[in-house]
């Protein structure tokens, strides 16, 4: 990725200061998306941390997440499968509870989701504290697969979320706040 098509991503997010609590500056992905332009950029971007290895499954992380893992997995021609707040979805499910820059969370995944040795990405909008992330991490983990790519769009450098994901997960974040 250029700098110049850097530099329009950056420019296409919009912070929203004191949401959804005060003292958060919410990242909001949501006018990125709505222009075509940055959206296929942004896309392009996620897709190419992949380094054109194989990749069986893309996870998104509910629920921003889904839009850019459902279209990484479409170009790497890869199945999509979600991380869901507990509850969510139907079936046998596996899940784990975690703590998050505002509040804490229980995420799930579908127990048939992923086979043993399929080969994993992770695909979220925004890696801050790290807790979703490394709690969707332990999921796969539990399921046999082998990540990968643990990629976001955005990445809090200040809050090193990354330190929190396992050693060895290849992270990569596409713009650093
Ligand atoms: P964390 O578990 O702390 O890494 O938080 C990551 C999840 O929360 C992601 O799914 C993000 O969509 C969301 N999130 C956390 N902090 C922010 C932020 N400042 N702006 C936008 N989304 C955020």
């Amino acid at each position: 990725m250029d700098a110049d098509s850097l530099e329009l991503l950056r420019a296409g997010l919009r912070d929203v200061p004191d949401f959804p609590k005060p003292g958060i500056v919410f990242k909001d992905v949501m006018p990125l998306l709505a222009n075509p332009k940055l959206m296929k950029l942004a896309m392009l971007a996620l897709e190419e941390t992949a380094g054109g290895q194989r990749v069986d499954k893309v996870v998104g992380i509910d629920a921003r997440g889904f839009i850019f893992a459902a279209v990484v997995a479409d170009h790497l021609g890869a199945g999509f499968i979600s991380v869901r707040k507990k509850g969510k979805l139907p079936g046998r499910t596996i899940g784990t509870s975690y703590d998050l820059e505002y509040g804490s969370a229980s995420v799930e995944m579908q127990a048939d989701a992923i086979s043993p040795g399929d080969r994993v990405m992770i695909v979220d909008d925004v890696l801050a504290t790290g807790g979703t992330a490394a709690a969707a991490l332990s999921l796969i983990a539990e399921l046999g697969g082998e990540v990968v790519a643990a990629s976001f769009f955005i990445e809090l450098g200040f809050l090193d979320g990354r330190a929190r994901l396992p050693a060895g997960v290849p992270v990569h974040s596409i713009i650093v706040v």
